[in-house]
């Protein structure tokens, strides 16, 4: 058995901007996953955030009441039991930040749809990330209906038929819809129950070859440190499947990139695992779900400022294979969404620029041949995505990068 304080799935938080998605994750995990000086400068969340919580429920309490996030129940402070433990995926909301929202929704394995109860229903990324999650394939959502506390009872019920309205026909259509105040931390027991009972943790195969997406990578020295005690670097991800234990030699994908004779090249990095953090406790092997922070041998010059992002890691010559071009089926949707006004979107076009979402790697590439529902992409980043993976596709629309459908990549 899974210690219950090791986190076993991975849950995003999506919707519009100032939903108050990064509030939930606070009210959630006491943790403010906005800790980068910019983001808290321009109040929005740039870089995905993460944050665990256990979930607990009270031997004593009957319904809602009995879930909590701490040991002692907040209703009659009788002792509460751990269920299990969950990592938040805070993406950010802002529309230039798509791309961020869609390396993001690779590691999520449900998500929390935050709308705001305030403003009508559905706003543009209300509409965008719910399509995301459709393209993607998280079908197990939580709606949550936020900031019912600045807003009346009749007007709450007006905006839940909205909300109603909205998902209706999408993949959402059945996900329940949690009044809650994240703020005033109103109504969080009702959602915890609701996270437990939609997005359990999926059955995992410990015996295939481990696959970690890399979501963040750091430099945890502090500057000017003494040579000798400088640590090597770490990556943050989650494994998708299979196990990674301390020790391993590991290879990551497609690792740094070289120029030799005016062409780029990629050379995969391998280094040796020293140490694995697993949600706040530190373990000496890793399963899949939750998010990990991976110390590793590496130069941390290598790692610094989110450098190995996008990339994969796993055992050593393991690996799915490196492409800088990518062949893919494609399934476009009928009409932009997210933007204020609703484009149809014209088929692809041979030489077009595309922005391409595979796994936590997002790249920019050029369409070299298209066939049928068929393209061909020259990548300006080469990423490591084995056959079969599901790709986000997004085309400039008014200047600005737009989803407009998705892709399986083939061979
Ligand atoms: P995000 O962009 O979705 O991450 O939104 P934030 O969590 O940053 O919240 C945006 C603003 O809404 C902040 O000023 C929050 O204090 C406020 N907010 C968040 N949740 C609530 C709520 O339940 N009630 C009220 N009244 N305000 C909230
Ligand atoms: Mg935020």
């Amino acid at each position: 058995m899974r210690d219950v304080f090791i986190p076993g799935v991975n849950i995003g938080l999506v919707g519009h901007v100032d939903h108050g998605k990064t509030t939930l994750v606070s009210a959630l995990t006491g943790t403010w996953t906005d800790r980068h000086s910019e983001e808290i400068k321009r109040g929005i969340s740039i870089r995905l955030g993460y944050a665990d919580a256990t979930f607990y429920r009270c031997e004593k309490c009957k319904g809602n009441d009995a879930y909590t996030t701490s040991a002692e129940c907040p209703n009659c402070g009788g002792k509460a039991v751990p269920l299990r433990t969950v990592s938040f995926v805070d993406a950010p909301g802002h529309e230039t930040l798509m791309a961020t929202m869609l390396s993001g929704s690779a590691l999520m394995d449900g998500a929390m749809l935050v709308i705001a109860a305030n403003e009508s229903c559905p706003q543009p990324q209300t509409k965008e990330h719910l399509m995301a999650l459709e393209l993607i394939g998280i079908n197990r959502i939580v709606i949550v209906q936020n900031k019912i506390d600045v807003v009346t009872q009749a007007e709450a019920l007006e905006h839940y038929k909205q909300i109603k309205r909205f998902i209706k026909g999408t993949i959402a259509e059945n996900a329940p819809i949690i009044p809650v105040s994240a703020q005033k931390g109103v109504n969080i027991g009702a959602l915890i129950q609701a996270l437990d009972e939609v997005i359990p943790e999926p059955e995992r195969n410990p015996d295939l070859d481990p696959l970690l997406l890399i979501a963040r990578s750091f430099d945890i020295n502090r500057p000017g440190c003494n040579w000798r005690d400088v640590k090597g670097g770490v990556i943050g991800g989650s494994l998708i499947r299979g196990v990674l234990r301390e020790g391993d030699e590991i290879e990551i994908r497609p690792g740094r990139q070289l120029q030799v004779e005016n062409r780029t090249k990629w050379e995969p990095i391998t280094t040796k695992i020293t140490s694995i953090n697993a949600g706040m406790i530190s373990v000496t092997e890793a399963t899949p779900g939750g998010l990990l922070g991976i110390a590793t041998k590496l130069d941390p010059a290598l790692t610094k400022s989110d450098a190995l992002a996008g990339q994969v890691a796993g055992l050593v010559g393991r690996l799915p294979p490196v492409r800088e071009r990518l062949k893919f089926d494609v399934t476009l949707m009928d009409r932009v969404v997210g933007a204020d006004s609703e484009q149809i979107i014209e088929p692809l076009k041979h030489k077009e620029p595309l922005m391409l979402a595979v796994g936590t790697a997002v790249t920019v590439g050029v369409i070299t041949n298209t066939r049928k529902n068929q393209v061909e992409v020259q990548l300006k980043r080469a990423v490591c995505a084995e056959a079969g993976a599901r790709i986000a596709i997004s085309r400039q629309v008014g200047g600005r990068w737009r989803l407009i459908g998705m892709g399986v990549l083939v061979e």
